[in-house]
């Protein structure tokens, strides 16, 4: 591949090794910059030939341990296959290399007006390879859904004698070639093999949107409040929560023009401009009716942004992260055991309920938000990683979540993937839907497409 696509120094490979959880992997040989889809062939070609294990990269914004390497191997950083290949506005879709981040195609996209609609709060970093193989969602999952109902087609190398590269999937969104490999790779987690292009679906801009942020003091009202929004007709495309700790330690680093205190609940809805102000006069009467003492209000998302109505809950994992290190101080090795359950939205409340309650009895301070939108929950603990008692009682909070998950009809990760931590939680997950079969099925399909087991060993199965 040429010197300038390697980097071997320990000092900066050792870079490529961590996430921002605090999970770390152990020493790589080498990362390894493919800048176009040859170098990839050649990579896996070569990694097959000499036994090699591989660990394709984003960003590295994973965190539950995706993308970390664990054996002596070769990380694929895809950062430099980050062009924009083809906007095509008639047919709906985009052509992109899997290191384009998704801030960026948006920001492309938009001089169209149009939008890749799946978001997730590490935007501004997250790329397009990264989000597909970890099934990403978003802030606007409510009405949006996640990176599998945006994906039509893929390129995928594999680790074969040739290293091929395979079209998966079609530029249409009717297909029918068989069983729908291209959907298999979203959140295969980099198990499968390096997508070295990926066809997505596009969505015009919407005519207008409006904005609701507001504070509760009661949680229970926040709720009720949430519950009603779902039954009602307004339909948002985003139903953002966080409660008042992690609220308070997000803001802290933020200069806002606004005081954010108590629990935040964050609405979003897609108007035009003659029902914007009904729609937002409808939606700003039902928070003031179930006790929302502060409410800021957005027409655009210009206004919004200007008025910092996403600061706080796009801090949510920094708010967590800087409540951990002022506990544990700097001399230990800090983690942030970050939840990411999913629960039909309806059991939203129950299942907060259960994990506050969760929290007092292991006497940890829990934070908790979400996208609940979509029913999705992030609770979660910072602990020092050297403290292998904390360590245990965290990671059995942790499994207790994943059970709530369950109990009320959900699943125990919604969006950041199996990576090293759930793969206890998805044998249970399995085994309480009387489904064990399938954790067999899926260890066939990762043989079937990584014969030698290269691409990142030892990660969700
Ligand atoms: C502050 C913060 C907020 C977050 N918010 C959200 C959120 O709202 N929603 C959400 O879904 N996630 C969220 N995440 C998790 C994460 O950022 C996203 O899932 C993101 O899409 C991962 O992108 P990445 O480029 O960092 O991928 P990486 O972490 O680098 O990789 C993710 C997985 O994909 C594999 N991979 C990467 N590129 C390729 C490729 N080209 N071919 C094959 N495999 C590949 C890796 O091996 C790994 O298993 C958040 C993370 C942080 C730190």
């Amino acid at each position: 591949m040429g010197k300038a696509k390697v980097i071997d120094d320990p000092a900066i490979a050792i870079l490529y090794t961590r996430e921002p959880s605090g999970i770390r992997g152990s020493h790589v040989k080498a990362v390894v910059f493919p800048e176009e889809e040859k170098d990839v062939s050649l990579i896996l070609k070569t990694a097959y030939k000499y036994n090699v294990p591989i660990y394709p990269q984003g960003s590295s914004t994973s965190l539950s341990g995706n993308s970390v390497p664990l054996e002596p191997g070769i990380v694929v950083s895809m950062e430099r296959m980050n062009r924009v290949l083809e906007i095509n506005i008639v047919d709906n879709y985009v052509v992109v290399e899997p290191g384009v981040r998704m801030e960026d195609l948006n920001a492309e996209l938009a001089k169209y007006r149009y939008m890749f609609p799946v978001d997730p709060a590490s935007s501004s970093v997250a790329t397009i390879g990264g989000a597909i193989n970890n099934g990403a969602g978003g802030l606007r999952g409510a009405k949006y859904g996640t990176m599998r109902d945006w994906l039509l087609a893929v390129r995928l190398g594999i680790a074969d004698e040739e290293g091929s590269i395979l079209n998966l999937g079609c530029y249409t969104v009717k297909c029918r070639s068989g069983y729908d490999l291209a959907r298999l790779i979203v959140g295969s987690e980099g198990t499968l093999g390096i997508v070295t292009r990926a066809v997505l679906r596009i969505t015009p801009l919407p005519e207008d949107t409006v904005y609701a942020l507001s504070f509760f003091d009661s949680l229970e009202d926040l709720m009720e409040a949430f519950i009603e929004i779902r039954r009602s007709r307004l339909n948002p495309f985003m139903l953002e929560f966080m409660d008042s700790a992690t609220v308070d330690y997000a803001s802290k680093s933020l200069d806002l023009p606004y005081e954010p205190k108590g629990n935040l609940f964050l609405v979003g809805i897609e108007t035009s401009p003659e029902s914007n102000q009904r729609i937002l006069d409808t939606l700003t009467s039902l928070l003031e009716s179930h006790g929302a003492h502060t409410i800021i209000t957005a027409h655009g998302d210009k206004e919004a942004h200007d008025k910092k109505l996403f600061a706080v809950r796009k801090n949510l994992f920094t708010g967590q992260a800087r409540y951990t290190l002022e506990k544990e101080g700097s001399s230990g090795r800090i983690m942030v055991m970050i939840e990411d359950i999913v629960v039909p939205p309806s059991k939203v409340p129950e299942a907060v309920t259960l994990i506050r309650g969760l929290g007092e009895k292991y006497g940890f301070t829990v934070f908790i938000g979400g996208h609940i939108g979509d029913g999705n929950l992030h609770p979660a603990v910072g602990f020092n990683a050297e403290d292998e008692e904390e360590r245990k009682r965290v990671e059995q909070w942790f499994h207790e979540v994943m059970e709530i998950a369950l109990k009320l009809g959900g699943s125990i990760s919604a969006e950041h993937g199996i990576g090293l931590l759930k793969k206890q939680g998805l044998r249970m997950e399995l085994e309480y839907k009387n489904s064990l079969k399938a954790l067999q099925l899926m260890k066939e399909i990762k043989k079937a497409f990584d014969p030698k087991g290269l691409l990142n060993p030892g990660k969700v199965l």
